[in-house]
């Protein structure tokens, strides 16, 4: 079952088998540290050779013959704190493949079923439609206010925290209009000078998160879509509770909160 992989990435639902020691920084196993029974099924399998050298496998927790004592399963977003940078990406990477594969087994087209084609692609067996993995790029945008920024609380936020305007990218729009078109649907606020932040692979379970600033125009705050239930602008000094690292809002906030954007 070994591959000549570097590391072996095992997911099972959401999860991540780390290994970690005392004194050691954790990091993803190697294969000679990984034994799975062997009557039990592999629902997915990938191998690629960045941003680290792996074999990724998709299987049920109990697959694994032997949990060491320096194994452990851990949700994939809280592996970001856990793992080297290129760890985690990896991780990542391997998961938004299981997941693409795991709702890509028939064809959109005829309903035959996909074949592997490539390590990234499927062919159909019937009609030879291919097709790749998919992103759902999601804008993210932190508004200034002079000295505040907007900062919002969602419906289906988990935790009583506040994070920035943040939506999905609709067909035939660029991602400043996206931009507009949220902060206005979500807050009725219009906003100008619209510049880009940065990116960041949300892999949960496949986004690309594409950061912006902008600056309040005019208007005033109204919630109107259901979607947000509260927020404001807040100043530096009287912030409410924020996301946390490793989220690309907790990189825009932080770079704000030291005077570090553009
Ligand atoms: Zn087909």
């Amino acid at each position: 079952m070994d591959s000549e992989a570097q590391y072996k990435i095992l997911v099972s639902k959401g999860k991540v088998l780390i290994h970690t020691c005392q004194g050691e920084s954790s990091r993803l196993p190697y294969p000679n540290e990984i034994s799975i029974q062997p009557e039990m099924p592999i629902d997915g399998r990938f191998t690629f050779g960045h941003p680290v050298d792996a074999e990724a496998i998709s299987m049920d927790e109990e697959s694994l013959v032997e949990t060491t004592s320096s194994q452990k399963w851990v949700d994939l977003r809280a592996s970001a704190s856990l793992l080297p940078s290129s760890h985690y990406s990896a991780a990542a990477k391997a998961s938004e493949l299981i997941f693409w594969d795991s709702t890509t087994r028939y064809c959109p087209v005829c309903g035959a079923e996909m074949t592997r084609h490539t390590e990234i692609s499927k062919r159909c067996t019937k009609c030879e439609r291919e097709i790749w993995p998919t992103l759902s790029p999601a804008i993210i945008v932190l508004v200034r206010r002079g000295e505040k920024a907007l900062l919002v609380h969602g419906r289906t936020f988990s935790k009583p925290l506040y994070a920035l305007v943040a939506g999905f990218v609709e067909t035939g729009e660029s991602l400043e209009e996206c931009v507009r078109r949220e902060v206005k649907e979500e807050t009725s606020l219009e906003i100008g000078n619209i510049s880009y932040f940065g990116s960041q692979s949300w892999p949960f379970p496949s986004q690309l998160m594409i950061g912006f600033t902008a600056d309040y125009v005019s208007g005033e705050i109204r919630f109107a879509d259901g979607e947000l239930t509260s927020g404001g602008f807040f100043s530096r000094d009287d912030l409410p509770q924020i996301p946390g690292p490793p989220s690309i809002a907790r990189q825009m906030i932080d770079a704000w909160l030291e005077g570090n954007l553009s």
